[in-house]
């Protein structure tokens, strides 16, 4: 039992924003109150949040263990074992991995068992899924059912699409799709996207569907944006990482910025979210699903990079990145992506990423928070950088939002558990999970964000006065449980006898020390 006493709290689920309240413990839950007796951490002149909860990030599986071959030790790059310590020592409590193979989420699992102490969940990657392109095409309306099988067969929590269709036009011929029109491998984007965004409605999973555009990176792009929004037509759906889908421009020439385009576009509907995104400074690992832009950035690092997961239902690039303040197209992507933030109106619909490691480390999210709450160190910051860039932006006209430490708390815990419709997390209400960072109050929100005092996982102190009091086991597996019609089995196996090297029955995940212990949450079907 645990009595945090005295604190401000920040619990913007119940519209508390900074009254001074205790906030007590047991068994691993939120409580309305603990015996006078109970331990207790005096948090007078201190802040109190939710744990973190990042919704969208690249640390787990054979993409990240391939990446951290490339990168020096203890880099960009984190082992697993120091994943779970750093995002604990920065107060966020639950991670979710954004990309994870099907054919390959044992490794994703292994991986996140020898993480230590955050929960953590897995988007499964859907868009470039051959038995299923078969079913979009012929039995579209048997898709959920194989969506839900392969939700079960992985562990997996959510469903992602990368680039749908262009990675398995990149496997045949180094080909791409470059509208949500082209022909592609027997279907089309358009096709993918409103096949499998209505099944993820249809099945009521949590999490909407989450998606990474087609034409990442390339100039003009947001109009692919744009047309991806628009097929989706009301249902609700997650942008990915949307800073590197704002661009301007025509293909192949200098981008400008469209995020405030963008921002108005999702201000104005309620159904659709994002996470930003966020370019920093410094060295980043790009590693994505959507292989055909690596093969692109390798042309302009002229280093060594990787290209792998060919027989797995995506495919894999990694590019080592520097990303410079001086240089035009990386000043206007970090430009961009503090746009996003500071012009969307509504922030339990934008969360606060770096699509770790690919704009920077998870471990850049204090520096980036001090850029939302600090107008002057911002304005210090946009004066240094590439100036053409800033013209192109909006930010030199004087943008004078502060983000205030609720927005911040919606940002980086409230909004993306609501968003993830995990219902235990993110809140301090009763009954919620005692995931708790309790903060010094200090002026310098980096100094203050990137050290808090104490971390409490699952009712337990993880870090105290700054530093790692436990170790050792991994938190939950999140996972989502869908029904689906078992008639769907035979269909599968058959598709699977045409295309796959492993035995439909030995393809589903079964061993229990992957899958436990896991927290599962329910789909609604509609
Ligand atoms: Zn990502």
């Amino acid at each position: 039992m645990l009595r945090i006493a005295g604190g401000r709290v920040y619990d913007p689920a119940h519209g508390v924003a900074g009254e001074v309240r205790d906030v007590c413990v047991q068994d691993g839950k939120i409580v309305a109150d603990v015996p006078a007796d109970a331990r207790k951490i005096d948090a007078r002149g201190m802040v109190v949040m939710p744990g973190g909860v990042d919704i969208h990030a690249h640390i787990a599986g054979p993409k990240v263990n391939a990446a951290r071959k490339l990168a020096p030790e203890g880099s960009i790059v984190p082992s697993t074992f120091d994943t779970g310590h750093r995002y604990a020592l920065l107060g966020y409590t639950t991670v979710v991995e954004a990309a994870t193979p099907p054919l390959a989420a044992r490794h994703t699992l292994s991986e996140i068992r020898d993480t230590p102490i955050i929960d953590a969940a897995c988007l499964v990657l859907m868009g470039n899924n051959l038995p299923l392109f078969e079913l979009i095409r012929t039995e579209p309306a048997r898709v959920r059912e194989a969506i839900a099988w392969w939700l079960r067969a992985t562990g997996g929590y959510g469903v992602k699409l990368v680039n749908p269709g262009g990675i398995e036009m990149w496997k045949r011929d180094n080909g791409n799709v470059t509208s949500l029109d082209d022909e592609g491998p027997g279907v089309t984007p358009r096709q993918v996207l409103e096949t499998i965004a209505g099944a993820v409605h249809d099945l009521g999973l949590p999490h909407p569907v989450h998606v990474h555009c087609n034409n990442l990176g390339v100039s003009g792009n947001w109009r692919t944006t744009l047309d991806t929004l628009d097929t989706l037509e009301g249902r609700r759906a997650h942008l990915a990482h949307l800073q590197f889908h704002a661009y301007g421009g025509r293909p192949g020439g200098r981008p400008r910025s469209r995020a405030p385009e963008l921002a108005e576009h999702i201000n104005a509907h309620p159904e659709l979210s994002a996470d930003v995104g966020q370019v920093m400074f410094g060295p980043a690992m790009t590693m994505t699903a959507d292989a055909p832009v690596s093969a692109v950035l390798r042309e302009i690092t002229h280093g060594k990079w990787v290209n792998a997961d060919t027989e797995a239902e995506t495919g894999c690039g990694i590019v080592p990145f520097t990303y410079r303040e001086r240089n035009y197209v990386h000043a206007l992507q970090w430009g961009i992506g503090l746009e996003l933030f500071l012009l969307s109106r509504d922030p339990w619909r934008i969360v606060l990423s770096t699509d770790h490691p690919n704009g920077g480390s998870f471990l850049s999210y204090p520096r980036l928070i001090r850029l939302l709450m600090d107008r002057e160190f911002r304005n210090e910051e946009i004066r240094r950088v590439n100036g053409q860039a800033m013209k192109r932006t909006v930010l030199l006209d004087d943008l004078d939002r502060e983000y205030t430490l609720e927005e911040i708390a919606i940002i980086t815990r409230a909004g993306p558990a609501r968003l993830l419709g995990l219902c235990d997390k993110g809140h301090l209400g009763v009954g919620a999970d005692a995931d708790i960072t309790v903060y010094d109050d200090r002026a310098d929100r980096e100094a203050m964000f990137a050290a808090p005092r104490y971390v409490i996982k699952d009712g337990r102190t993880v870090v105290e006065d700054g530093e790692l009091r436990a170790t050792g086991r991994a938190g939950n597996l999140l996972r989502v449980a869908a029904e689906y019609d078992p008639g769907i089995e035979p269909t599968l196996e058959e598709l699977f006898a045409d295309r796959y090297s492993v035995q439909f029955t030995s393809y589903p995940v079964q061993e229990p020390w992957l899958l436990e212990p896991a927290r599962t949450v329910a789909a609604e079907p509609r």
